[in-house]
């Protein structure tokens, strides 16, 4: 069973479902269709205010805890980011009360901190173009001990047990604990898990694809002669966030795919897009590598430096979707 009275899992579950709840509040307001196409103000309001709630919490929770994000606060603290802030302290004033706006940005910076040999790290809005667009998108969180990932959960409001897509449905919350599997429940209701498990497909044409929506997030040419090196049937899923790896964890697709993009051959992850998804995976029985076969090393500070990109699948697969990356990058 999943051991929830551990306070570790009970403050994840607490941080990442309140952090998802205020996004969704944020997305509700703030996104409407009078938004200009590159208006990105409701991300970035959304984002700095769920990394302050979840700094917020953990320290009261946590306080010798380090919180590595994404974001820090420094353009708030210029002049042109005065506005920002402000709308941004209203949004946490509506769970926090008596917070000036200072003390804001002084809580999202306590939230950009360098890895230490225990800390948390947080992706407040993955899959933001996901978020824009009303689709799928996560916050991330994740608690990482001497270079291993211990805890990961994902806040999906978009996703329906784990693995259905469902815009406005009850949205998931997927939890994995190192040793004690991946289980979901809804993200708004109750407190019953359900256990995932990746799928059980071995035979390559049966396989589904999950990739990144952007395109500039992975390779497609590639992706398309590993698709028929392996002989797929089905078209590959496009889905932004770690929303992907509950769709792997519950069986709702194989083998996802992030594959290098051309046009930035020397991008490497960061740990925040993939601590709680690696964990999630594995957990649920499924098997995560770099390009080449490789762990993912999360001993390299903000990024994942030593690897290059990631495959993740339900196990049964994965050297089969490994040889075919190689015939694709040949
Ligand atoms: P996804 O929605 O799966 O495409 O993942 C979103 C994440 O991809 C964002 O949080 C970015 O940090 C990350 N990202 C940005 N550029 C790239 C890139 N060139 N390759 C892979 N991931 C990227
Ligand atoms: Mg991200």
């Amino acid at each position: 069973m999943l051991e929830l009275n551990t306070s570790e899992i009970r403050f994840a579950i607490k941080a990442a479902r309140q952090a998802a709840l205020l996004v969704k509040d944020i997305q509700a307001e703030m996104v409407t269709d009078a938004l200009t196409k590159d208006d990105r103000s409701p991300v970035t309001i959304a984002d700095f205010a769920a990394q302050a709630l979840v700094a917020h919490l953990l320290k009261s929770t946590f306080p010798e805890d380090v919180l590595v994000g994404e974001e820090n606060a420094a353009v708030l603290r210029a002049e042109e980011g005065e506005q920002t802030l402000k709308i941004i302290t209203k949004y946490i004033k509506t769970r926090i009360q008596k917070l000036t706006r200072s003390n804001v940005a002084d809580l999202i910076d306590y939230g950009a901190k360098e890895p230490a040999k225990r800390f948390w790290t947080v992706d407040p809005i993955d899959g933001t173009k996901g978020f824009l667009r009303g689709e799928q998108y996560a916050v991330a969180l994740a608690l990482i001990e001497n270079n291993q990932v211990q805890i990961g959960v994902l806040a999906c409001p978009n996703l329906t047990d784990g693995s259905k897509l469902e815009i406005g449905g009850p949205g998931s919350l997927i939890v994995a604990q190192r040793g004690k599997g991946t289980w979901t429940t809804n993200l708004t209701g109750s407190l019953e898990f359900a256990r995932l498990n990746v799928s059980d497909i071995e035979d390559p044409k049966q396989a589904r694809f999950l990739r990144s929506y952007e395109s500039g997030h992975t390779n497609v040419s590639q992706l398309d002669i590993i698709g028929e090196v392996m002989g797929v049937a089905a078209e590959p899923v496009r889905m932004d966030s770690q929303a992907k790896y509950g769709v792997l964890a519950a069986g709702g697709g194989d083998i996802i795919f992030r594959l290098i993009s051309a046009k930035m051959p020397d991008y490497k992850e960061k740990i925040w897009d993939q601590a709680a998804g690696s964990i999630v995976c594995e957990e649920a029985g499924g098997k995560i590598t770099d390009l080449d076969g490789n762990p993912l090393d999360f001993s390299q500070g903000r990024t994942l430096a030593k690897n290059r990109g990631v495959v993740a699948s339900n196990g049964k697969l994965h050297q089969l979707a490994l040889q075919a990356i190689r015939s694709a990058e040949a």
